[in-house]
């Protein structure tokens, strides 16, 4: 496959190569493949000395099979049409893959938010969306965006509070968009879920001691040498969760301005907090420095999560990658060549539309809580807690022993909302990721996880289409 300079054709590519081996008529690959709604608007923002700039927008809704459409909103300088294309097309494929009832969509604001005041932020934040409501391309039930890079909470908080003010009374408004703060409707669990989404992703790739033994590993993810490229959301969560719970080394973080890395292993929080203080990610106490921060992609490790931007992974630095297994947390960080040649050296590639699916997935939880009006376990945990602890007393009773306090406590405990979005989150990550295996390993034509994942989404977003008629 050549690489393209398009983000949008690589992920066309990539298509048409699982495409090829469907019978879906030309048409109905078609209606998959291309956006149905493109908006791109730009609107006026007044500065302080009066001069004004305009700043360039965009929502892409690339799938209409379902709804809502669903994709995060990204502000970044560079940010252009095809890359949110790209992104909104990815996002259809990811639902399909986890099972989540959306479509795909994408949002952006061409603009670099540390050059702005919070004032102005909100002020871009809540024009955005009048725009997108002014369009109906966004609500709870037709298009809901999310964080992605460059947002998070906060700007989710005034898109919430301005699409309920242009909507009084709409009883479902909050549900207009995901990733918001817990007070304002946001689900525990969120923040971290495409993190978390990655450890699981990589702890389930290396549960299979047979593929660990293809590539020269161990089985189990204990243990695991660990590159993480960018500390953001996605890639701070998916160290964290890598280490607390899987027991694997982060050996190297890589930032904009540098890398640092450490062979006894890198505590993300310690990292985070002297980049926060000293305003730079190098010279972290114990940690070697890698002035050229695409180095660290290049370190002796077994898996490299990219977790930044696309386009990280080229033809030029794949050769020089060693990394066993690649968890893609960002969207799009490999191209196509550099894929191709990491295929040819039996990487493994745990493909972005799975990898980083916990995110969206989540969101789909954070959604349907809205909807509900209810928090995730408020009428059941009672109950289950009772239950726990009639079937406790009986083992009591039968055995003759008693449990003590702290036993009692650990059994009887009921699951909160967290403990239901995290089991949520496991069991799709863990489940998808077994079908994905089981496509690459039953299908000969098959050669590889990512054209397994857009298989399995192509033939399930196909299904949808034919369920509603459309197409034969
Ligand atoms: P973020 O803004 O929170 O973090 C990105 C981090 O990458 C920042 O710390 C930034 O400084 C760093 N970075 C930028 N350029 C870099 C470079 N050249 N080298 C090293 N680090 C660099 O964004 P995020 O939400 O973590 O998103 C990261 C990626 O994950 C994006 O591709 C995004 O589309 C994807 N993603 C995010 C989510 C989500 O829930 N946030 C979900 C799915 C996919």
């Amino acid at each position: 496959m050549t690489a393209h300079t398009s983000f949008f054709q690589n992920v066309l590519d990539y298509v048409d190569r699982a495409a090829a081996l469907t019978n879906h008529p030309k048409g109905l690959l078609d209606q998959i493949k291309h956006c149905n709604s493109v908006y791109h608007f730009e609107f006026p923002l007044r500065h302080p000395d009066g001069s004004v700039e305009v700043i360039k927008a965009w929502r892409v809704e690339h799938s209409h099979h379902k709804l809502p459409t669903k994709g995060g909103i990204r502000y970044a300088p560079e940010v252009n049409e095809d890359e949110v294309k790209a992104l909104a097309a990815l996002m259809t494929y990811k639902c399909a893959i986890v099972d989540v009832p959306f479509g795909g969509a994408k949002g952006a604001i061409q603009i670099d938010p540390k050059k702005y005041t919070l004032d102005q932020l909100e002020r871009i934040t809540r024009r955005y969306t009048h725009e997108l409501a002014k369009k109906n391309f966004i609500g709870p039930g037709v298009d809901v965006p999310a964080p992605d890079y460059g947002t998070g909470e906060r700007e989710m908080a005034w898109i919430a509070d301005t699409y309920s003010a242009m909507n009084p009374g709409q009883i479902d408004a909050i549900a207009c968009i995901t990733g918001k703060p817990l007070s304002q409707g946001g689900i525990r669990g969120r923040k971290e879920a495409t993190g978390r989404g990655c450890f699981y992703a990589l702890r389930e790739a290396c549960a299979h001691a047979d593929d660990m033994k293809a590539l020269g590993l161990s089985a189990g993810i204990a243990g695991k040498k660990v590159v993480v490229q960018g500390l953001g959301n996605v890639g701070y969560h998916a160290a964290k969760f890598c280490r607390e719970e899987g027991d694997a080394i982060i050996i190297a973080i890589a930032e904009r301005e540098g890398a640092i890395m450490n062979p006894n292993g890198l505590n993300e929080e310690e990292v985070f907090q002297h980049r926060k203080t000293k305003g730079s990610i190098l010279d972290f106490p114990g940690a070697t420095n890698i002035p050229n921060s695409i180095d660290a992609l290049e370190l002796e490790c077994d898996a490299l999560i990219p977790a930044a931007l696309e386009n990280q992974i080229t033809e030029d630095n794949a050769p020089r990658i060693k990394a066993r297994i690649i968890v893609e947390g960002a969207n799009g960080p490999m191209t196509p060549g550099a894929e191709e040649i990491l295929r040819q050296k039996g990487t493994l590639i745990i493909p972005d539309v799975y990898a980083n699916a916990g995110g969206v997935t989540v969101s789909y939880f954070e959604w349907l809580k809205n909807l509900s009006h209810v928090r995730v376990g408020r009428m059941g945990k009672r109950y289950e807690q009772a239950s726990e602890m009639r079937l406790i007393h009986m083992m009591e009773t039968l055995t003759g022993r008693s449990f003590n306090d702290d036993q009692l406590k650990l059994a009887s405990k009921g699951p909160d909302e967290l403990d239901f979005v995290n089991s949520g989150l496991e069991d799709t990550m863990v489940v998808a990721y077994q079908r994905l295996r089981e496509i690459w390993k039953t299908d000969a034509r098959v050669h590889d996880l990512r054209t397994a994942a857009f298989l399995d989404a192509i033939e399930k977003v196909a299904r949808a289409y034919a369920e509603l008629g459309i197409f034969p």
